[in-house]
């Protein structure tokens, strides 16, 4: 798959010296969709109708909720609601149909398998119709692209692989982003040094993070109170951030609040 190169905000985050500079690409687009989709601008009719499919997962709603625009989340709730609705109740009437031993074309068409088994698979219906959301699908494009351009640049900009291998790099989930793409756009050689790197880089600063968490909790030792913090005083957001991906602490991107 060919993705469209965007050098300059990869460069930008590799700069910011964060723990993971996908972290930070992916935090700057999020707020940004979650300020589109509330935008007073008129959504594109596409996008209208790919919110009522798919609707927003929680960590989303969430999101949302906080932009304090109660009228605009309560429209793109309502038509998605009423799109899901139906769906719903497709998958809970096959699911009828299935407990009643039944074996109809809907229960077929719904769920795609009946008798004993419908009632899982109604529940694997219900958990797939749960399971979607417009700004995941949306980061996840605009993150393949990132992880595109990294490797781009990684392969052909000297001064991109020496800052790249110098700096923090990244958290392990952008790691397996990196490695999937790996897999797909890098061969051979190309391929070889990058995973070299991506592993070297990855090795070191766990290293480094795990020794600032754990200066962190000795911290709490009344002996040593009056030793100096280090770069210990966030080190378990930090932390969390190289293990599971940006979630909580400090804006991976330096952004104030
Ligand atoms: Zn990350
Ligand atoms: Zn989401």
């Amino acid at each position: 798959m060919r993705y469209h190169i965007d050098t300059i905000p990869v460069w930008d985050a590799q700069k910011l010296d964060s723990e993971c500079l996908l972290c930070a690409l992916r935090r700057q687009i999020e707020r940004g969709e979650v300020e589109r989709f509330l935008g007073g601008s008129v959504m594109e009719p596409d996008t209208r109708v790919q919110v009522n499919a798919k609707g927003f997962c929680q960590r989303h709603h969430v999101l949302l909720y906080a932009q304090q625009n109660r009228l605009g989340h309560a429209l793109m709730t309502h038509t998605h609601m009423r799109e899901t609705r139906q769906k719903a109740d497709q998958i809970l009437s096959a699911a009828v149909e299935g407990s009643q031993g039944k074996d109809s074309s809907r229960i077929k068409r719904v769920l795609g398998r009946g008798g004993q088994d419908a009632l899982n698979a109604a529940a694997d219906a219900l958990d797939r119709l749960t399971g979607t959301c417009i700004l995941c699908d949306s980061i996840e494009s605009n993150m393949n692209r990132y992880a595109y351009t990294l490797l781009h640049l990684y392969t052909h900009d000297t001064a991109f692989r020496q800052a790249f291998e110098g700096g923090k790099g990244v958290c392990l989930k952008d790691a397996a982003l990196l490695l999937r793409m790996a897999a797909e756009e890098l061969r051979g050689k190309e391929q070889q040094a990058f995973v070299q790197a991506l592993q070297s880089l990855i090795a070191r600063n766990m290293q480094r993070v795990e020794d600032e968490l754990e200066w962190f909790t000795l911290k709490f030792d009344y002996r040593n109170a009056d030793k100096p913090w280090n770069n210990s005083r966030d080190a378990l957001d930090r932390a969390v951030t190289k293990l599971r991906s940006w979630c909580l602490g400090a804006e991976p991107d330096g952004k104030k609040e």
